[in-house]
């Protein structure tokens, strides 16, 4: 079987958000909403070298003004979409999310509410419902066992509903937030899969290695003014893999990353 370089690429179409979640690092970069036109220049680059991509980086890509003619490109494309959303847009985005036939999975961040009204809380699990009877799969992703999750859990039985799972996952740091000064490759922590098994697109064209750099400090082009192929070859690219592959990491934002293994 003919594989492609990567198992998924992240493509941020916008990189606004509504919520101010206290874990979340934000960005300091100008807000952005990609073009259509400039999505599907960035489907056209990516899809021979990934089957899946997905749709956000930083920001909530519901909020995109554009977001049913994104996901056509993407069903006209044939390209797999895994979508992240906090799922505070459904009222807006519900019907094109059910509509489009690229989107395999939902990622629903449950971890966004510290509490939740139950009109919320009915709107999200109605809509996970939904999407898993037409054949995605739905995970609604916390923390811990917390009050949104007892709820959730009281309002839907997930073994009654197909495709529809409760997710529990570690709390992380991004990058840019460890420790100034905490140098993790003294830990024997030195290779990461980031620029290997998947890439980021910011929302400015922004070619970067991972879904961390939340800052595009690892700016390995612009995908815009140089095409991809050609930004996978350049010469920062390649020692950041080869850097990884002798345990050696070569950005300084990798440093101090909690994914290095
Ligand atoms: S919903 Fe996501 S992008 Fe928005 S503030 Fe929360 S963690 Fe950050
Ligand atoms: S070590 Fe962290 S910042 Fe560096 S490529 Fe991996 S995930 Fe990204």
């Amino acid at each position: 079987m003919n594989r492609k370089q990567f198992k998924r690429i992240y493509i941020e179409i916008s990189n606004s958000c509504n919520f101010n979640c206290t874990f979340c690092c934000g960005t300091k970069r100008e807000k952005k909403h990609i073009s259509v036109s400039d999505f599907k220049k960035v489907i056209a680059e990516t899809k021979g070298l990934t089957d899946t991509v997905c749709l956000h980086l930083m920001g909530e890509p519901t909020l995109h003004p554009n977001f049913a003619e994104i996901l056509k490109a993407c069903d006209e494309e044939k390209v797999s979409v895994d979508l992240t959303t906090n799922g505070s847009r459904l009222k807006e985005a519900g019907e094109a999310i059910l509509n489009s036939i690229s989107i395999k999975k939902i990622s629903i961040s449950m971890n966004a509410y510290n509490s939740i009204c139950e009109d919320e809380l009915r709107r999200i699990s109605d809509f996970a419902i939904s999407a898993g009877d037409v054949g995605k799969t739905v995970e609604l992703k916390f923390f811990n066992e917390n009050e949104v999750y007892k709820q959730a859990k009281a309002y839907m039985d997930t073994r009654t509903h197909k495709n529809v799972f409760f997710r529990f996952i570690n709390k992380w740091k991004w990058p840019e937030q460890t420790a100034v000064g905490v140098d993790r490759r003294a830990t024997r922590k030195t290779f990461c899969l980031g620029g290997k098994t998947h890439i980021g697109i910011l929302s400015d064209g922004t070619v970067v290695p991972c879904c961390l750099d939340s800052n595009g400090k690892i700016a390995l082009g612009n995908i815009f003014e140089t095409s991809l192929k050609e930004i996978l070859k350049s010469e920062r690219f390649v020692k950041l893999i080869e850097g990884f592959r002798n345990n050696k990491p070569t950005e300084e934002l990798c440093k101090t990353c909690e994914f290095l293994k």
